[in-house]
């Protein structure tokens, strides 16, 4: 067979059908390159149910760019030639054809395109990188929008967002008046609990699917996960279903309990697309669309709406330009100097305390939580502990199936920890025991209670806000948003601050052997 003239390298998050690259290749004389690579499951610890998805949704599109007669090489994991790096295999790739030309799309990780960038320009052959047009907007579109500004506040991003889309707009106005029912979005569940929900649809592995479960437990028999779970979307027709799914039987609920957990329900009203967006199985318009049509024909109501169209094309989009724009600073970035390690029971899920214990449970065994356990729940608890934002990126990044570092760096480094000082969230998600009560049964069925910070009945939550109040007082007096919570300490005598103290002390020693 004919050398390629052209490469091109697809990684597993780039599994977008209509790419850009779609229309530059030529199918009977390029070669689509993908590769399974044990660095990409081992540099952190990745969760056995993410590794398969993206092992499958790459093998399910290079089986159908196979049948459409394109020409492709695939690495698989068990190949015994495999050097076991995105960086190796194209080095590999290249020195076994000697292309003119090798084709990226634009990565999600800053430290692959780097390396990536180097092997081609290494070779001698040239590089033409696609912009990735599954997103909205590009990094250098975020880069404009932010030159000159004091704050880069997500609001004012998305109102631009909007009025470029025309999504949710009524001429130049917001559709209903208002750009954000945030406010609307934040009801618990009444005592009874959530009631019946519909369950998500799940779709259990196919003869593709089995062989890469068999290949990955074998390859990584001591990653987290239970990957006799698995059952989400690996092409774009079980991500649409997915996505129907849920504007059918839970978008009308998603606004009111965007925030709310409950035991023993993973899953609650959200729409579980996350993964199937990043791997790029399912496009943003069409998930933002469809629950614009359903508004539009009388099927959910525009809080709801409004909600999860704000994380798509706002969040979502926010937290990609902020990535591009800081990194590879961000990823060092620790501005309350945490530093220390990671408690055990992160990796196990075994402790008495029930916020945590549900959160991280289903976490390890499906690779999923929603966002207000990753945010006030791990996220918070890992903050007020000191984790070392470093390690708890790392974790992040291991443990759920919609991992990839654009996205998961900014909300855990920014959002969840505070690590930037404030460059994406105004203060710090701070706060007691009593937030999750608010939110959740969870403190129902704790042997802690969310009002005592010190003694045998003390919710970690509160014990640890306070001593984070008492750490950090410089630094978060001089943010006006914090200075309630700050005054608030002048409450306490010198005694009860040092009761508090030893009480978060001794919470520290006893989860450091965990
Ligand atoms: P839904 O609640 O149904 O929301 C709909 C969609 O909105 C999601 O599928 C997602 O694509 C998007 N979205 C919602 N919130 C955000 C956000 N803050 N940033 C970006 N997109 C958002 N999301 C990831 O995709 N990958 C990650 O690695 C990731 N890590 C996170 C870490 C922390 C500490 C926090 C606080 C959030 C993280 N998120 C991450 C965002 C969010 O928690 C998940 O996107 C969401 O929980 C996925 O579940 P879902 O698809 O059911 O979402
Ligand atoms: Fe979590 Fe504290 Fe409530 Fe227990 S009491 S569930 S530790 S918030």
């Amino acid at each position: 067979m004919k050398a390629p003239g052209r490469i091109f390298f697809l990684l597993g998050d780039q599994l977008d059908r209509e790419g850009a690259w779609r229309g530059a290749i030529d199918p009977g004389e390029d070669l689509v390159l993908f590769a399974e690579v044990r660095e990409e499951s081992v540099k952190v610890p990745s969760h056995k149910v993410r590794t398969a998805l993206f092992l499958s949704g790459m093998r399910h599109f290079a089986r159908e760019l196979e049948d459409d007669g394109c020409r492709v090489r695939y690495v698989a994991l068990d190949d015994p030639e495999n050097t076991h790096s995105l960086h190796g295999e194209l080095a590999r790739c290249i020195g076994e054809h000697n292309p003119r030309e090798v084709h990226l799309v634009f990565p999600g990780e800053h430290a692959i395109r780097e390396k990536l960038h180097d092997v081609v320009n290494g070779s001698g052959a040239g590089l033409h990188e696609h912009e990735d047009r599954h997103f909205f907007s590009t990094p250098d579109e975020f880069a404009r929008w932010a030159e000159g500004r004091k704050q880069l506040r997500m609001e004012y991003f998305y109102r631009e967002r909007r009025k470029a889309t025309g999504y949710l707009m009524e001429g130049t106005e917001p559709a209903g008046g208002k750009w954000n029912y945030d406010k609307e979005n934040r009801k618990s569940f009444p005592k009874s609990g959530p009631g019946d929900l519909s369950a998500p649809r799940a779709f259990p592995p196919d003869v593709i699917t089995m062989e890469v479960l068999a290949l990955v437990e074998e390859a990584f028999p001591g990653h987290p996960g239970d990957l006799a779970t698995f059952d989400w979307p690996v092409t774009p027709d079980d991500a649409r279903a997915a996505l129907d799914d849920f504007i059918q039987h839970r978008l009308g609920a998603f606004g009111d309990y965007q925030d709310a957990m409950w035991t023993g329900e993973p899953w609650l009203c959200h729409s579980r697309l996350s993964a199937a967006l990043n791997l790029k199985l399912l496009d943003p318009r069409e998930a933002c669309e469809a629950a614009i049509g359903a508004h539009r024909s009388g099927g959910a109501p525009l809080a709801a709406v409004e909600g999860f169209v704000r994380q798509i094309l706002g969040w979502r989009e926010y937290v990609r330009g902020l990535y591009w724009m800081h990194m590879p600073d961000y990823l060092d970035l620790n501005a309350l100097g945490a530093g220390n390690k990671l408690p055990g029971i992160y990796w196990t899920g075994d402790t008495e305390f029930t916020c945590l214990r549900e959160s991280l449970g289903q976490t390890l065994r499906f690779g999923y939580a929603h966002h207000i356990q990753r945010l006030m729940v791990t996220g918070l608890f890992a903050m007020l502990y000191g984790v070392r934002p470093k390690e708890i990126h790392e974790w992040y990044l291991a443990v759920y199936v919609d991992a990839v570092e654009w996205v998961e760096l900014p909300n855990v480094a920014g959002m969840s920890q505070w690590a930037d000082g404030g460059i994406m969230a105004s203060k710090p998600y701070a706060a007691t025991g009593k937030y999750i009560q608010r939110m959740s049964n969870y403190c129902r069925q704790c042997p802690r209670d969310p009002k005592v910070r010190t003694g045998d009945r003390a919710c970690p939550f509160t014990t640890l806000y306070w001593d984070f109040l008492l750490q950090h007082q410089g630094t978060l007096s001089r943010n006006q948003r914090m200075s309630l919570q700050v005054r608030n300490l002048q409450r306490l005598s010198d005694g009860e601050k040092d009761e508090i103290r030893s009480a978060a002390s001794a919470l520290r020693c006893s989860l450091a052997r965990t």
